[in-house]
């Protein structure tokens, strides 16, 4: 028999290790990884680059009717096999990272047109299933129906710590308590929100992995996948 195709739903806190968990597990699987926090990023890049925010308040209408002006996309680069993230057919991957963006990025994804439009085109990327896709609200409100949903958490300071990290070594010079406060900022504002907060589906499994190294969250999730696909056979 073959092998069913599923969804796999990663959602968590910021900065907790869910993109390079799911994408090393789409990749030992053979799956479409897509980062839905890209997609909010890419919104708030615009904003920026269109002056549609001053402080954090978003100009809505404005925003609202430049909505079907915002194509995003995900593409391979050629040179080194990544995915990045395209907006308007330009490559933002390094942009949507910087802080200018992680800054405001939670403002914009409390916008509830701006989370419509982001949902309907994360479910048509799950038409086909065969898909691992981490954010806030994958398992509560993209993907309900997800075969295996995780929800990850880890300790503030470790989240700061893997921030700062990568942001050093793309050459970004952070200061480690301006990180902090922007995950603890984005954290609450993802949390308190009207519209799909953030929050543990009620048949997600828990995963706290302040502790854990690289290769042992790896094998957590592909034994989780592995217990998934033997229920569904
Ligand atoms: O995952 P990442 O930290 O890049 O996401 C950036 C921001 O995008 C989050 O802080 C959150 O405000 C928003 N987001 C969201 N829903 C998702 C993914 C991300 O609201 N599914």
């Amino acid at each position: 028999m073959d092998t069913p195709r599923i969804i796999i739903a990663i959602d968590g806190f910021s900065s907790c290790g869910k993109s390079t968990m799911a994408k090393s597990l789409a990749r030992r699987i053979g799956y479409i990884y897509i980062d839905s926090g890209a997609m909010y990023r890419a919104v708030t890049l615009y904003c920026l680059d269109h002056n549609l925010i001053e402080g954090d308040t978003v100009d809505t209408d404005a925003l609202q009717s430049h909505m079907d002006d915002i194509h995003i996309d995900f593409r391979p680069d050629p040179v080194s096999g990544k995915t990045h993230t395209f907006l308007n057919g330009i490559d933002v991957e390094q942009e949507i990272r910087s802080m200018r963006v992680s800054d405001k990025v939670s403002p914009v994804s409390a916008i509830p047109f701006v989370r419509t439009a982001m949902v309907a085109a994360q479910q048509k990327m799950g038409e086909q299933k065969g898909i691992v896709m981490d954010g806030r609200d994958i398992g509560t409100t993209v993907f309900p129906h997800a075969e295996l949903k995780i929800f990850v958490t880890a300790s503030a300071e470790t989240r700061a710590q893997r921030r700062v990290d990568e942001l050093r070594a793309k050459g970004v010079a952070v200061d480690f308590d301006e990180v902090v406060d922007n995950i603890n900022k984005r954290d609450h504002i993802d949390q308190t929100r009207q519209e799909s907060p953030l929050r543990k589906a009620d048949d997600a499994i828990l995963l706290d992995n302040s502790y854990m190294t690289i290769e042992e969250q790896d094998a957590w999730l592909i034994a989780r996948y592995e217990e998934t696909i033997d229920k569904l056979r």
